[in-house]
């Protein structure tokens, strides 16, 4: 499969080339230059398939070509060692809890992907020089990625992440790890940290020392996987005769997420319409409004991981559909929610059904709240595990959320990093005696 940038500006690449490129020279995103459709008796019959099966089907559509068939079928059993069930909240609305995995949040699919199809191409090559992957994160990204990739054979990752600024639970997901597992605590914010790591991917010396890779959230072999757990929603949902009308409501910043969904959608997958939830960042959702895409400085808010003010997977939604204002906007909806709607969400779900919420999946539930038709079934994405964002979830549901073993594991762990300065001279100078 060959894809194209969604500047349209750099050469074509194939997927090896995209996997370890992640942006295309024109700074674009790439994309497929097809989307195969899935035959009609895989989704007929799907309701019957176990979920490593239905993600061997899709992967294979989408990396078929490009990877050896048994690697790729071992691949996906092995990205989708934890399940991603759908469990009901109340009447017509389900939850998809993609948070079963080593750090409790859905980036660990796309993670753990990426790192296995990164290896496999390493070794189809031939290489027996180590692959360095430099990552720059403000919590959750680093600590998927650092799982991700522990202990994957023949790439070292560096994990790095600004000095007190992210939550001791994110902080213990990638400085316990140790074995292939850099941290480096950068004396700054998450943009020095992302400026060190831009700086190093430009510099030449650096590049000719040691190979440098970056595992960026746009990357494809960590976006495309995502749509696997959508199909295994759509079958449990089918077995329970509940698939007729699904709605599926993605609470989103990047929009990776959703975009995955929407490329599963174009293979075939029979969902109605989409909800595209978000916190106060409302760019998307004035883009529906509106048919204008005006991107703006992001603002905090309690779903932090969706406080994203220019979404990059905007690009690839655009291009999906032509570009077309109204074939978007009459496929997905939107919902921005306030910090207080959050809180008053989280409250009313626990108050009527028990369920905890975390803030980012409070917006998907409340969004099917309020914008769920006569007929229709919704599930919303519960993105992370409310235990990931204990302080916050205690202080609204004034309950104490019980912290996952895999979670209190981590934070036994003994904590190691390496001090840096945001200078990227003390940066090169320390990669440079790796
Ligand atoms: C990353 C993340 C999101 C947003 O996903 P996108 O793919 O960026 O839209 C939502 N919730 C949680 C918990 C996340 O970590």
């Amino acid at each position: 499969m060959n894809y194209y940038s969604t500047n349209g500006n750099a050469p074509i690449a194939n997927l090896h080339k995209a996997v370890v490129k992640g942006l295309a020279e024109d700074r674009g995103l790439y994309m497929p230059e097809q989307i195969k459709k899935l035959p009609k008796a895989f989704i007929d019959n799907i309701q019957d398939m176990r979920f490593q099966d239905i993600a061997y089907n899709v992967a294979s559509a989408f990396f078929g070509e490009d990877v050896d068939l048994d690697a790729l079928q071992d691949i996906v059993y092995d990205t989708l060692s934890f399940d991603c069930p759908v469990v009901k909240v109340k009447d017509t609305i389900f939850s998809l809890e993609l948070f079963h995995g080593p750090t409790l949040a859905f980036k660990d699919v796309g993670a753990r992907f990426m790192a296995r199809l990164l290896q496999y191409f390493i070794r189809q090559e031939g290489q027996h020089e180590q692959v360095n992957v430099l990552v720059a994160t403000s919590g959750d990204t680093g600590s998927a990625v650092a799982n991700g990739f522990l202990g994957v054979e023949g790439i070292h990752v560096y994990v790095l992440y600004p000095k007190g600024k992210v939550s001791p639970i994110q902080e213990c997901q990638f400085t316990t790890l140790g074995k292939n597992i850099t941290a480096i605590e950068v004396d700054g914010v998450f943009d020095d940290c992302q400026a060190l790591v831009k700086s190093a991917f430009m510099d030449e010396a650096l590049n000719q020392h040691m190979k440098l890779t970056s595992a960026n959230s746009i990357n494809v072999a960590r976006f495309l996987p995502q749509a696997f757990y959508y199909f295994n929603a759509y079958a449990r949902m089918k077995a329970q005769d509940k698939a007729d009308q699904l709605v599926m409501c993605v609470p989103s910043g990047n929009f990776g997420n959703i975009c995955a969904a929407l490329f599963g959608h174009a293979m075939g997958l029979p969902i109605k319409r989409f909800i595209a939830a978000n916190n106060a960042n409302d760019v998307f959702y004035n883009y529906l409004q509106t048919g204008k895409y005006e991107p703006k400085a992001s603002v905090q808010t309690l779903a932090n991981a969706m406080d994203v003010g220019d979404p990059s997977n905007f690009a690839r939604i655009y291009d999906l559909y032509g570009k077309s204002h109204e074939r978007i906007s009459s496929l997905i909806s939107g919902a921005t929610y306030s910090d207080e709607q959050i809180k008053e969400a989280m409250r009313q779900c626990y108050k009527d059904t028990n369920y905890i919420l975390d803030p980012h999946g409070a917006c998907g539930y409340q969004a099917l709240v309020d914008g769920l038709q006569e007929g229709e079934v919704g599930v919303f994405c519960e993105t992370a595990h409310p235990a990931k964002f204990k302080e916050k979830v205690d202080d609204i549901l004034g309950i104490d959320v019980e912290i996952p073993d895999r979670l209190a594991a981590f934070m036994k762990g003994e904590k190691q990093s390496v001090p840096m300065t945001k200078d990227f001279k003390d940066f090169k100078a320390y990669l440079m005696k790796q």
